[in-house]
C-alpha cells in the first residue's frame, strides 16, 4: 500500500471529473503531511499514508474533492495539535465540518465495547442525518484499516473486524453500496475465522477450476442466442463473495458443496425490456429450477437493488445461477448511494439519497427514545440487517416489512394511530389473528375500531422496534393517567379523613414534605400513591403537624397484587387491591371498588350488603371492572340447604368435580330437622361457569337451596 502518491490520487480524480479544483487537495496533503509530522503507523510506514489511501478510496468512489480532501484530513484533529478553527480557517467551513463530524465519532470513550460500539453508532446515524458524506468518509477509513488490520494485536484485530460485520457491513449494505459490503464482509470474515476463510477460499477455486470449461460452454450457446435474437447482452462470470456462501451454509445448514450458486453467470444489457427478453430466452434454451426466480426489477430490495436472478438446469443437469441488469442497475448495486453522487452537487441528502435512508428514521427516533446504549445497539441491529418479506396494502402498494412480522407490525409501519386501534385483519382477504405471522407477497387490509388500544399482549408477538415502541409507550403513558387518577382520589380521601382541606396541597409543609420523599410535584406523588409506592396514609401522616411521626421508610417498588394473579382492575395495572372476603366477586360479577385506607382498592360485588355500610363516602369509590387473563379461577363461596341423607356430599363433590370445578373448602352441618347446611369454597373461572354449575346442582335430588 506504500504507493499512494498525491500525484496518483489528482491523476485519478482528474480522468472522472476533468475540470476538478485539485488545488485544494495539493493544499490538504501538505497540511496534513505536516501535522502528522513523524508519526508512524504500526507497522512503521509514514502515517500520511493513510489519509492518502483513504483519499484515494474515495477518488474510487468518484465522490467529489471537497470529500477527498476531508478524507485527507480527516485524523488530522483527532492525533495532532491541530484544531477545527485551524482547519476552518484554511480550509473553509465544509471541509472542517465533515473532519469535526469524523472526530466526534471515534473521540469519546466508554467503559464497555458494547456501550462504545453502540455510542460510536449513535454518531454515525446521526452524522449521516447531517451529511452522508461523513459516513462514507468513515467508511473508507475503515475499509483501509481492515486492509491493513494484520499490523494490529490480535485483540485490536479481533474487535475492528467484529465491529465491520456487524454494522459496517450492514449499513454498507443498506446504502447499497455492494462492492464494500462484500470487501468489509470477507476482510471481517478473514480475520475473525482465518482456517474457515482459508478452506472456502481454497474450494472455490477448486470448483472454479472445475467448471470453469462448463460454464465456457453456456456462456458460448447463449451468447449464440442472444446474437441470434439481436439482443445485446455482456456475459461475464461472477463468484459468490467468501462470507456470502459461508452464510449461505449456515443458514441453510449445508456443505459447501451444496451451495449451487457460488459461480454464476451476470448479463448487462441496455434497457428492462430486454432484461426480460434475455430471462425469455434463458427460460425457452434451459429448464428453470422452481422457485428460484426472483424479479427485483419488479420489486427492488429497499437498498435500490435491481436485477431478475434464476436458476436453470443447464447442460448435463448442472445448475447455474443467471443475474440479468441493466448497466444502470449494476452502477447501482454495486455503488448505491454513491452513485447518486454528482460532483459539484450540493451535500445535504437529495430526494434520491432519501429513499436509502428512510430506514433510519426509524433509528433516529429510537436513539432518541432507548437511553440504554445496549437496547439501541439491538434495535439498530434489528433494523440494519433486512431480512425482509414483501407485503401487498390493498391498494397494491409494496411494503418491506422484516420476516416474522405480524399485521400488528404492519398496522404500525402505516400509521402509529393504525396500530393503536387496530382489531384484526385480512390477509389475502381471510380474517387471521393479529398475531398471524406474515408471508411474503401478502395482501394486508388492517381492520380497526376507535374504542381499540394496544395490548401489552401485542409486545409477545410484534417484531418491529417501531411497534415495540410505540407500544411500550402507549401503555407508559395509560398507566401513569391512571395512577395518576386513582391516587388523587387515594390522596383526598385520607386528607378529608384527617379533616384536611385542599388547602394544605399548597402549604409550606406540604412542599417540605413532598422534599423528603424526594417528590418533585404534586402529578407525581398522586402518580406515586396510584403506583402503590407509597402510600396515601404514609404520605398524610407525615403531613399531620400535631403528632410526631414515627419515620417511615419509603418502599423501593410497588407490591404486585397478591391475590387472583391475572386479573387486573381494568386500565389499572400495579395498583394493591384484593377481593372482598364478604361477597367473593367473580368475573362477570358487576363490581365497584373501593378505596380502604393505605391498603389499596378492595373489589365487592355491587350488590354486596357489607358495602352499603361503608361506603358512605362517593369518593371512596373507583370504578372498576374485570380483565381476565388466561386461565385463572377465582374463589366463591356457595352455600347449600340440602335434604341430610347419606351420600348427599358425595354426589355433590363428584357433580362440582365433573364440571372440572376445583373444591378448595367444604363445611357441613346437620340439624335436627334432618337438614344439612354445606358450604364450599370453589375455584370457578366466572360468572356464567358457576351459573351452569348451579343450574345442575338444583337439579339434584335432595337439593333445597343454593345462595350465593
Ligand atoms: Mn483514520
Amino acid at each position: 500500500m506504500t504507493d499512494y502518491t498525491i500525484e496518483s490520487l489528482i491523476e485519478k480524480i482528474l480522468a472522472y471529473t476533468p475540470d476538478a479544483e485539485v488545488s485544494v487537495l495539493n493544499r490538504a496533503y501538505a497540511f496534513s503531511r505536516e501535522a502528522h509530522g513523524t508519526q508512524k503507523r504500526v507497522e512503521g510506514s509514514p502515517y500520511i499514508e493513510h489519509p492518502l489511501a483513504v483519499a484515494a478510496i474515495l477518488a474510487d468512489m468518484k465522490l467529489d474533492v471537497t470529500t477527498i480532501a476531508a478524507g485527507l484530513l480527516h485524523d488530522t484533529i483527532e492525533d495532532t495539535e491541530s484544531s477545527v478553527e485551524n482547519i476552518r480557517n484554511i480550509f473553509g467551513q465544509e471541509i472542517a465540518f465533515l473532519v469535526e463530524s469524523l472526530t466526534k465519532i471515534s473521540r469519546i470513550e466508554f467503559t464497555t465495547r458494547e456501550e462504545a460500539q453502540a455510542e460510536n453508532f449513535r454518531k454515525m446515524i446521526l452524522a449521516m442525518a447531517e451529511d452522508i458524506r461523513v459516513v462514507l468518509i468513515k467508511f473508507a477509513d475503515r475499509l483501509h484499516n481492515m486492509r491493513t488490520l494484520h499490523h494490529l494485536s490480535e485483540n485490536k484485530r479481533l474487535r475492528i473486524a467484529t465491529e465491520t460485520l456487524e454494522i459496517y457491513a450492514p449499513i454498507a449494505n443498506r446504502l447499497g453500496i455492494g462492492w464494500l459490503r462484500t470487501e468489509f464482509e470477507d476482510l471481517g470474515f478473514k480475520a475473525l475465522m482465518p482456517d474457515l476463510y482459508n478452506d472456502l477460499e481454497r474450494k472455490v477455486a477448486t470448483r472454479k477450476e472445475e467448471q470453469e470449461a462448463y460454464l465456457r460452454d453456456v456462456t458460448e450457446i447463449f451468447r449464440r442466442k442472444l446474437e441470434e435474437e439481436h439482443i445485446p447482452g455482456d456475459v461475464s462470470w461472477r463468484i459468490k463473495h467468501y462470507y456470502g456462501i459461508y452464510q449461505k451454509m449456515l443458514a441453510q445448514r449445508i456443505t459447501f458443496e451444496e451451495v449451487h450458486d457460488v459461480l454464476g453467470l451476470r448479463i448487462i444489457t441496455d434497457t428492462k425490456a430486454n432484461c426480460y427478453a434475455i430471462l425469455g430466452l434463458i427460460h425457452s434454451l434451459w429448464s428453470p429450477v422452481p422457485g428460484r426466480f426472483k424479479d427485483y426489477i419488479g420489486v427492488p430490495k429497499s437498498n435500490m437493488y435491481q436485477s431478475l436472478h434464476t436458476t436453470i438446469i443447464g447442460p448435463k443437469g448442472e445448475r447455474v445461477e443467471f443475474q440479468i441488469r441493466t448497466l444502470e442497475m449494476h452502477m447501482i448495486a454495486e455503488h448505491g448511494i454513491a452513485s447518486h453522487w454528482k460532483y459539484k452537487e450540493k451535500s445535504r441528502i437529495d430526494e434520491k439519497s432519501d429513499r436509502y435512508i428512510s430506514w433510519f428514521r426509524e433509528l433516529m427516533q429510537a436513539q432518541k427514545e432507548l437511553t440504554d446504549a445496549k437496547d439501541f445497539l439491538d434495535a439498530v441491529k434489528g433494523e440494519v440487517v433486512p431480512e425482509v418479506i414483501y407485503i401487498f396494502t390493498p391498494m397494491g402498494e409494496i411494503k418491506e416489512m422484516p420476516v416474522g412480522s405480524t399485521p400488528v407490525d404492519f398496522a404500525y409501519g402505516v400509521h402509529t394511530q393504525v396500530g393503536n386501534r387496530c382489531v384484526g385483519a385480512k390477509v389475502n382477504g381471510k380474517i387471521v389473528p393479529l398475531r398471524y405471522t406474515l408471508r411474503n407477497g401478502d395482501t394486508v387490509e388492517i381492520m380497526t375500531s376507535p374504542a381499540q388500544s394496544p395490548s401489552r399482549d401485542w409486545l409477545k408477538f410484534v417484531v418491529t422496534q417501531r411497534a415495540k415502541n410505540r407500544i411500550k409507550q402507549w401503555i407508559k403513558a395509560e398507566e401513569r393517567k391512571q395512577s395518576i387518577e386513582l391516587g388523587q382520589k387515594l390522596l383526598e380521601s385520607e386528607l378529608r379523613r384527617h379533616d384536611l382541606g385542599q388547602s394544605v396541597l399548597k402549604s409550606e409543609e406540604m412542599e417540605k414534605v413532598l422534599k423528603f420523599f424526594n417528590i418533585q410535584a404534586l402529578e407525581d406523588l398522586h402518580a406515586f400513591i396510584g403506583h402503590g409506592k407509597l402510600s396515601a396514609h404514609q404520605f398524610v401522616n407525615k403531613l399531620l403537624p400535631e403528632k410526631p411521626v414515627e419515620e417511615i421508610p419509603v418502599p423501593k417498588t410497588a407490591k404486585p397484587p397478591k391475590e387472583h394473579k391475572g386479573i387486573t382492575i381494568k386500565g389499572v395495572d400495579n395498583v394493591l387491591y384484593h377481593t372482598a372476603k364478604c361477597c367473593f366477586p367473580i368475573p362477570g360479577d358487576p363490581l365497584v371498588g373501593f378505596v380502604t385506607r393505605g391498603r389499596g382498592v378492595t373489589i365487592h360485588r355491587k350488590d354486596c350488603p357489607n358495602l352499603d355500610k361503608t361506603a358512605v363516602d362517593d369518593a371512596r369509590i373507583v370504578d372498576v371492572d374485570w380483565k381476565v387473563e388466561g386461565d385463572i379461577t377465582t374463589p366463591v363461596k356457595l352455600f347449600l340447604e340440602t335434604v341430610d341423607k347419606p351420600g348427599m356430599i358425595a354426589s355433590l363433590s363428584a357433580l362440582i368435580s365433573s364440571v372440572e370445578v376445583n373444591i378448595s373448602q367444604l363445611k357441613a352441618s346437620t340439624t335436627e330437622d334432618k337438614k344439612a347446611y354445606i358450604t364450599f369454597i370453589l375455584d370457578v373461572r366466572d360468572k356464567k361457569q358457576l351459573a351452569a354449575l348451579t343450574q345442575k346442582i338444583a337439579q339434584l335430588e335432595g337439593v333445597i337451596r343454593i345462595m350465593r
